[in-house]
């Protein structure tokens, strides 16, 4: 038995394992090809065909951390700062209704504007006004008290990286004020609190060795989130990692089909970050055991700004407009968008 009928018989495996299994897929693709049909097997077990969307909100391009790698950063200098007013945000919610989208996911820097007070006002604007849609908050990390405030607004999921389970990569990462400790202490209070939380990390940004992602992998089992986002990486041209190669298209595919395996019943989608470093990359991610789709929802006049990394996509099949088109392209790769909140299996 080798270590992919391991892993696919126990959906587990040790740090060392992981790494060994990545290395055997990438260089064997009968290996590759046996965990992308497992992965797509369990997909369908617990999801049918269904693709899920999500209206992305970004209503804030100020942030108060300074992650080496993110291009609204806040020692970015040449970054055109916007927030969105609450009346502007419902006004989003209004169009992604419309449009079909019955997932919101407010998604900023971590932005000291939007207080406790403030995001509470928001979510409760946004239940009230559409009680069938899920709300789905990306604020970055926050006291537990907070957490309590925003779920019982209202917010029933949270996406919150925890990028780099690794302490040393993480720590290359970001400033010294940031800790890894601290951003996986607070998705355990997330799922405390009985949100439905994601945790997730990029693929391949500068430093990352296949043992950091073996632990990533047995981070997220460990944690058990119920969504989970991987994308590569992608320099901006206004960070030190501007000259950067980027994460690999491949790596992120064969990720997204372990992870499926690793977490059955997660809800994970096929990134931005992926369709941006590949035109097909959405189809691809799809294909690999991914089921959620995000398309940008936010103010037309705002896309451009929130530049986490260079060209992310933002029109196109990638907007919330072309709704329809996108249903045609997840369609032709044999799975079909979904209606409804699209919650977690169980
Ligand atoms: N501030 C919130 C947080 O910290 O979770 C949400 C916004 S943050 C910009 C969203 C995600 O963008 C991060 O978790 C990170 O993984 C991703 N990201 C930032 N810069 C990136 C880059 N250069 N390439 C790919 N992904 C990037």
């Amino acid at each position: 038995m080798n270590i992919a009928d391991k892993f696919i018989n126990q959906q587990d495996l040790t740090k060392e394992e992981f790494v060994e299994l990545i290395l055997l897929a990438e260089a064997d693709e009968a290996v590759r090809r046996r965990i992308t049909e497992e992965a797509v097997r369990l997909r369908k077990k617990y999801y049918g065909l269904d693709v899920y969307t999500r209206g992305l909100i970004e209503f804030t391009n100020y942030c108060k951390n300074n992650c080496y790698y993110c291009g609204i950063r806040r020692g970015s200098r040449n970054v055109e700062r916007y927030r969105l007013t609450k009346e502007e945000i419902l006004e989003c919610c209004e169009r992604g209704y419309g449009l079909g989208f019955r997932t919101f996911v407010l998604q900023g820097g971590e932005d000291p504007y939007f207080t406790d007070e403030r995001m509470a006002e928001i979510v409760r604007g946004i239940r009230a006004g559409y009680p069938d849609c899920a709300i789905t908050l990306s604020i970055g990390e926050r006291s537990y008290e907070s957490y309590r405030l925003l779920k019982e607004a209202g917010a029933d999921r949270y996406l919150l990286r925890h990028e780099a389970a690794d302490e040393e990569l993480y720590a290359s990462l970001h400033p010294k004020e940031m800790e890894a400790a601290r951003r996986r202490q607070c998705l355990y209070d997330l799922k405390e609190l009985g949100y439905q939380a994601g945790a997730g990390f990029m693929v391949g940004p500068p430093g990352q060795k296949l043992p950091d992602l073996a632990e990533d992998l047995v981070f997220l089992k460990e944690l058990g989130p119920q969504m989970i986002g991987i994308g590569p990486f992608i320099p901006h041209h206004d960070t030190r990692y501007a000259g950067e190669p980027a994460g690999s298209v491949e790596r992120t595919v064969l990720l997204l089909s372990i992870i499926r395996i690793l977490l059955p019943a997660a809800l994970i989608p096929a990134t931005t970050a992926l369709g941006t470093l590949d035109k097909s990359g959405r189809e691809k991610g799809l294909a690999a055991g991914a089921n959620v789709v995000m398309p940008n929802l936010s103010p037309l006049k705002n896309r451009r700004q929130y530049e986490l990394y260079d060209n992310k996509i933002c029109t196109g099949e990638e907007a919330a407009e072309y709704r329809a088109e996108l249903a045609a392209a997840v369609e032709k790769i044999g799975y079909r968008l979904a209606d409804g909140r699209g919650d977690a299996w169980g």
